[in-house]
């Protein structure tokens, strides 16, 4: 089974991901994970991505697609979570060319849905967290970056909402609730008969 977390920046969708690998042995990908690996690599790729990142804008569609690319053949264990990928049209069409080629399907694009206050509130959180557990924050877990990942979001992002439900591969879930609550709706979705067009 291959899904979709889809949602805003805080949304939970790296921490649900993280229980869907323990649970179901998914296969995670992150292009964020992959992306701040790629920028502490040293690479050309790496110096060209960090600067990005940090501004809290998108790096380019031909970048992304090509990290996932490279992870989509190989072993496919429970299936594939994409985590934070895809982010604009561009990148969803490019992902069902690279699913046709690879034989697969998707299976469930869930929206993770939670107000804007609460997400600049988790991830400032968030960074004054790891503060004072003495680690680094992330140089894009800051107020201003928030504000522009949560514009890219609305801009670039949001539409695939419209995409997926043309599509007839999305359900919408509460992303407010617990870390165990939020588990329990995305299995409900992943267990249930509700996703329209599972082959
Ligand atoms: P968050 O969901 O909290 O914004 P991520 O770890 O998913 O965090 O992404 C961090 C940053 O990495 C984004 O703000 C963006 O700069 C870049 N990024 C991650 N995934 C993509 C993608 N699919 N397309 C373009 N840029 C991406």
């Amino acid at each position: 089974m291959n899904i979709i977390l889809l949602g805003p920046p805080g949304a939970g969708k790296g921490t649900q991901a993280g229980m869907l690998v323990a649970d179901r042995d998914m296969i995670q990908l992150s292009t964020g994970d992959m992306l701040r690996a790629a920028r502490t690599s040293g690479t050309e790729m790496g110096k060209i991505v960090a600067d990005v990142m940090d501004k809290g804008e998108l790096v380019t569609d031909e970048i992304v697609i090509g990290l996932i690319r490279e992870q989509l053949e190989g072993d496919k264990k429970g299936g594939f979570i994409f985590d934070g990928f895809p982010r604009t049209l561009a990148q969803a069409d490019a992902l069902a060319d690279l699913l046709e080629e690879n034989g697969e399907q998707l299976d469930a694009v869930i929206e993770m849905q939670v107000d804007d206050d609460t997400l600049v509130k988790r991830i400032v959180g968030r960074a004054a967290e790891a503060v004072a557990a003495g680690k680094e924050a992330r140089a894009d877990d800051n107020e201003d970056s928030v504000r522009i990942r949560l514009m890219e979001y609305y801009k670039k992002t949001a539409p695939l909402i419209g995409y997926y439900h043309a599509k007839g591969n999305l359900t919408s879930i509460d992303g407010l609730g617990t870390m165990d609550e939020v588990k329990s709706a995305i299995s409900a979705v992943l267990n249930g008969g509700d996703i329209i067009g599972n082959g």
